[in-house]
């Protein structure tokens, strides 16, 4: 069937169905379409914050993001700030309420109420929902038109709201990319992030399974990148935990993550209590150096990491130098990256539409006059705590009130 809209969104996910919203709430009038493959709108969402959907956060500012329209979206973020997004979902029937860390969610902590009042506002304002659609090919002539195993779609307008590649399951695709290529776009290829760091040593095995309140660090060579401070999750090759999801967001192969394992304790007090411990403990293995500070696991990979791993010794046997050692490595125990953990368990990507080809005002394509782009397929990424969908959503409202 051939139909013909004002403005086609494509993609039914966080940043197409606030586009639709913010056009129909600007302009009654107007015609809008959202395709969606899935047999539903707003899988993902549905997925986010565990099921709770962390839509916002109350310290959303472009210093949360990175990515070539992080400069750019510092107006996103003055326009749309939380309180007006929040104001926002108000009109739309949401009750929300804030953590002690600011990350805003339903106040029935369920996901589907978010969902659920997204899709009774395109409902009653008369926007067309096509799901199940599975797109052949995007075309600009006069204006636009979309072809899909079903059907055809010609619109003046068109919104790529299409998200990224994390998450397949869900829907996460590259589709986005394909289709701005086509008309031109910079696009920086998709990578994981807000995901699991693969890592490699010798003590990650014993510690599988274990989590630890600790500061983490990106090392670059010599140079610490970024800290963050959280609990870590020692997995069988990989760490995870939301500081280790942040730091996913700039590793490199050949970076090292340094874990404090004592981050409130400096160096100096730790070698000092562990001069206490050697005299309280000197009679049993050196393994017991740590009791009453770590957990044994804990303890024996320190020790290990150290070169203080021969336990037939006792603790009166370690000497000065070994002590410093074991408090250096408490405060540093390092895992070499080896690579991300992949799209499936990825919460988001790097990568996206070049920021310097789209009006962050207007979110409409420098490169193509009425093509706007919005969501993950802007190559703009946040860390954990509600930043993506923030962005997701007011950079949808601003597309959709601009068509
Ligand atoms: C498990 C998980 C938990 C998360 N938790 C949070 C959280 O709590 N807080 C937070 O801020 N962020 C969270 N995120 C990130 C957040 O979900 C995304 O950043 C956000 O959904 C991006 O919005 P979007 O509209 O750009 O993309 P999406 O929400 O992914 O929507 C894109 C839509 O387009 C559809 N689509 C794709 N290609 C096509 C095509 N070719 N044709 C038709 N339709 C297409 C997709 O099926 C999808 O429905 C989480 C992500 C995951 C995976």
């Amino acid at each position: 069937m051939k139909y013909q809209f004002d403005a086609v969104i494509i993609g039914g996910g966080a940043a197409g169905l606030l586009c639709a919203i913010a056009a129909k709430r600007k302009n009654p009038a107007v015609k809008i379409a959202v395709i969606e493959k899935n047999d539903r709108v707003g899988k993902k969402l549905l997925s986010t914050g565990n099921g709770r959907c962390n839509l916002t956060n109350l310290h959303t500012g472009a210093d949360k993001y990175c990515g070539s329209f992080q400069k750019q979206s510092r107006a996103i973020f003055e326009k749309w700030n939380t309180d007006r997004l929040l104001g926002f979902f108000g009109e739309l029937g949401l009750l929300t309420v804030a953590d002690s860390e600011g990350r805003v969610y339903p106040h029935c902590k369920q996901a589907a109420a978010v969902l659920d009042v997204l899709r009774y506002g395109c409902e009653t304002r008369g926007v067309r929902i096509f799901c199940g659609e599975t797109i052949k090919s995007v075309k600009r002539q006069s204006g636009f038109t979309v072809t899909t195993a079903e059907n055809v779609f010609v619109s003046d307008k068109l919104v790529v709201a299409t998200g990224s590649k994390a998450a397949p399951k869900l829907g996460g695709n590259g589709s986005a990319a394909d289709y701005l290529k086509n008309f031109g776009h910079t696009f920086l290829p998709f990578s994981p992030a807000l995901c699991p760091v693969r890592v490699q040593s010798g003590v990650l095995k014993p510690l599988k399974g274990l989590r630890a309140a600790a500061a983490v660090s990106l090392l670059r060579g010599e140079t610490a990148i970024k800290t963050e401070r959280g609990e870590v999750q020692f997995n069988e090759d990989n760490l995870s935990g939301i500081c280790v999801f942040n730091l996913s967001l700039f590793t490199q192969p050949k970076d090292t993550l340094s874990v404090d394992l004592l981050p409130d304790i400096s160096g100096r007090e730790l070698f000092n209590l562990l001069q206490k411990n050697q005299k309280l403990f000197s009679a049993l293995p050196a393994d017991n150096l740590l009791t009453g500070i770590f957990q044994k696991r804990v303890a024996q990979a320190v020790m290990k990491s150290a070169g203080a791993g021969d336990f037939s010794k006792n603790c009166a046997g370690l000497s000065e130098k070994q002590l410093k050692e074991i408090a250096h490595t408490a405060k540093s125990l390092c895992f070499a990256v080896a690579g991300n953990d992949g799209f499936d368990r990825a919460q988001a990507c790097k990568g996206g539409v070049s920021g310097s080809e789209i009006d962050e005002h207007t979110m409409q394509s420098k490169r193509v006059r009425n093509l706007f782009i919005c969501g993950e397929a802007v190559d703009l990424c946040g860390e954990c705590g509600g930043y993506n969908l923030h962005f997701a959503f007011a950079s949808g409202i601003i597309a959709g009130e601009n068509l």
